[in-house]
């Protein structure tokens, strides 16, 4: 395996001693998910959500499956195109565009674009015309670990105005979907974003959607609680739409993300410092907020930790990153225990930490570099290489 193009020529070979923190991506555990995914969903079109982890050997492994892609942004695109994705599978999931947005995606190839808002709905009839559009509902994201909250999606009353704005302005008015909420761990979400999206349909009658989008937000282990598999989602969707199959069967779709790469990946960390304040046990660890644990804010997500070789008693912590910034603490309310006897140097392991890390981490706060992807290829023959 080469360094894909698009990485930084530099990138080392990987040696005994890689650098902490880093994330162990599992390309054989992606191909996994995809394939169950596939399983649970038969005939459902899969657009990977590209922002969960873009990673170029990801991406490869999933053009290779078949996979369709969503994304979002011109540097999205380009990381699909480098990884072989036909322009047809590609679908411009976020309805919030710039002109140079539409035109690079255009000019590329792209003719599938969601949107929510008359502004957008003109912006695309002008600089995409004839693209296939569809509708974006806002739909109850209750049940989510990080809810979209209001931030997109049209009333059904809008969504069947869009439509028809849409189609008068040459665009072909195409589909309605959703997004309710990543982590979702209630699959009567999706029935109920599937009644709403058949409102609309009944709604426009004769130019009713003849695609539906399903959005993202299928589940993946953490801690905190049970999450319900890709199958009981499934279940879920399958009913739904078999209930309003008699008089509407639009040709689904849908937009995984971190439930094809979540559990691919574990993070690795390392001790920095044990200390106590006011009572409580803070472990300060090389990893936070900023090398990509963004998912930690307000503890939306409580990863599954492992200590390898310390396998003692163990307390209550608050779990802090080690940057200057007061914000970089990643656990101080939920109830996370480490052995007492840990200490600085011994390796914290974050599982399920394959999605939203990588493509989270910041740049260079405090000095310190973004998280680095170490791929585990499939073959175990095959050397790793360490990219950023
Ligand atoms: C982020 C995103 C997804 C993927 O969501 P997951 O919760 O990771 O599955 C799908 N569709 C759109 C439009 C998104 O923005």
């Amino acid at each position: 395996m080469g360094v894909e193009p698009g990485i930084r020529a530099d990138a080392r070979p990987v040696t005994a001693d890689r650098p902490s923190p880093h994330l162990d991506l599992d390309l054989a555990a992606v191909r996994h998910a995809y394939r169950t995914m596939r399983n649970a969903l038969p005939g459902i079109e899969l657009c990977y959500a590209v922002k969960a982890n873009p990673h170029p050997a990801v991406l490869a492994l999933l053009v290779a499956e078949g996979a369709s892609f969503d994304l979002a942004s011109i540097g999205e695109l380009d990381l699909c195109l480098l990884a072989g994705a036909r322009p047809a599978g590609l679908s411009w999931g976020n309805p919030v565009k710039k002109i140079t947005d539409v035109r690079a995606a255009r000019a590329a190839g792209v003719t599938r674009f969601t949107t929510d808002a008359p502004a957008d709905v003109a912006l695309l009839a002008r600089e995409a015309p004839g693209a296939v559009v569809g509708v974006r509902l806002a739909v109850g994201d209750d049940g989510a670990a990080t809810p979209f909250a209001g931030k997109f999606g049209a009333s059904e009353d809008e969504a069947v105005a869009l439509l028809g704005q849409a189609r008068a302005a040459g665009l072909d008015a195409a589909g309605v979907g959703f997004h309710v909420g990543s982590q979702q761990r209630d699959p009567q979400a999706w029935v109920r974003a599937i009644d709403a999206a058949a409102r609309v349909a009944a709604c426009l009658g004769e130019h009713a959607p003849r695609e539906l989008n399903l959005g993202g937000g299928f589940p993946t282990p953490h801690a905190g609680g049970p999450t319900p598999d890709v199958d009981a989602c499934a279940a879920a969707i399958r009913d739904a739409l078999a209930r309003h199959a008699a008089w509407w069967r639009p040709r689904p779709f849908a937009e995984p993300g971190r439930a094809l790469v979540a559990d691919a990946g574990v993070l690795r960390a390392e001790v920095v410092l044990v200390a106590e304040r006011a009572g409580r046990r803070w472990v300060y660890l090389d990893v936070g907020r900023y090398q990509g644990l963004a998912e930690t804010e307000g503890e939306m997500i409580v990863y599954r930790l492992r200590t390898p070789g310390r396998g003692g008693e163990a307390g209550p912590v608050v779990l802090a990153g080690p940057t200057c910034d007061g914000d970089d603490v990643l656990y101080r309310h939920a109830d996370v225990r480490l052995p007492l006897d840990l200490a600085p140097g011994d390796v914290v392991e974050f599982l399920g930490a394959g999605a939203y890390t990588s493509s989270y981490a910041s740049v260079g706060f405090n000095g310190l570099p973004p998280l680095p992807t170490h791929v585990r290829p499939e073959t175990p023959e095959e050397g790793g290489i360490d990219l950023h």
